[in-house]
């Protein structure tokens, strides 16, 4: 994280404060109202990580279709998760399941994650994967990754992971200096601190393979960045707001991929290397 910027676990803290408008803030940490109504914002529960307008239709899809389907280790992360002071960074439940799908899809087999904390998503792609499939994971902070890591054992997949302890961009400057790491990853999740994230893709595209993905997490950073420019944004809402506008503009201008942004959670954008 670079100095001066807000503490990392305060990233998603936003994200749980529900609809678009909840980017506007009075500066309390009650969850915001509407946009100079006093109708409070359709979202307030703790623990709403989608964007979508509706409370009840994101419990549905929930319910319906993801907690019925969630793995037994992943549910159980998910809980142990949920006790964990800065809980509001972790993937959620439709989004750990998108992923795990999306690998299979691909076909994925040899995938980084950059931004671990306890290990939702490293364990939703842990599962996806062969059982000689490989993730390299990044994170600066190994305590949380020890939350996890008796689960992630316990599910069978912990030998696919090699997790380094330390900030991610020294460890790809390391990689890009050795031939055999480009074009060698399969899948690149980056969810990480938001104010790296074109550091991070300016080498992340040696590294993934033609055809290979990288997701982008957190690319609608909870609908602040189409909040009116003078908007009492939170503080640290405004600073990471300004990097997503300009990784969002970036990727779309970038023509070694092609590029999907989906309202999956946060918003993820997928990116397809294709030269
Ligand atoms: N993907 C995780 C999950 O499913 O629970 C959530 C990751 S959380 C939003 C962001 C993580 O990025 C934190 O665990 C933080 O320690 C880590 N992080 C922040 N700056 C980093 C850096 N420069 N290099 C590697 N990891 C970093
Ligand atoms: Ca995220």
């Amino acid at each position: 994280m670079q100095l001066g910027s807000p503490p990392l676990h305060l990233q998603n803290k936003f994200v749980i404060q529900s609809d678009h408008m909840a980017a506007v803030n009075d500066g309390s940490d009650q969850p915001a109202k509407h946009n100079g109504s006093d109708q409070p914002a359709k979202h307030q529960e703790v623990g709403h990580k989608s964007l979508l307008q509706s409370d009840a239709l994101y419990q549905y899809i929930l319910e319906t279709s993801v907690y019925p389907r969630e793995p037994a280790p992943m549910k159980e992360l998910r809980e142990v998760t949920a006790k964990h002071p800065w809980n509001l960074m972790t993937t959620s439940a439709d989004e750990g399941q998108f992923l795990n799908l999306l690998l299979k899809l691909i076909n994925a087999k040899n995938t980084m994650e950059i931004g671990v904390y306890t290990g939702y998503s490293l364990l939703s792609t842990a599962l996806a994967l062969p059982e000689d499939g490989k993730i390299l994971a990044l994170d600066i902070n190994r305590e949380n990754y020890e939350i996890g890591l008796p689960i992630i054992q316990k599910a069978g997949v912990a030998h696919k992971i090699d997790f380094r302890e330390g900030p991610a961009l020294p460890v790809l400057d390391k990689m890009l200096e050795d031939e055999k790491f480009h074009g060698s990853f399969d899948f690149i999740f980056v969810d990480a601190d938001k104010d790296n994230y074109l550091n991070y893709h300016k080498r992340l595209i040696d590294l993934v393979k033609i055809g290979g993905v990288i997701g982008y997490d957190n690319t609608l950073w909870n609908g602040s960045l189409v909040a009116p420019p003078d908007a009492p944004l939170r503080k640290y809402v405004r600073y990471y707001r300004d990097f997503v506008l300009e990784l969002n503009k970036a990727l779309a201008a970038d023509p070694r991929v092609e590029i999907c942004q989906l309202p999956v959670g946060d918003g993820i954008t997928l990116c397809r290397r294709v030269c």
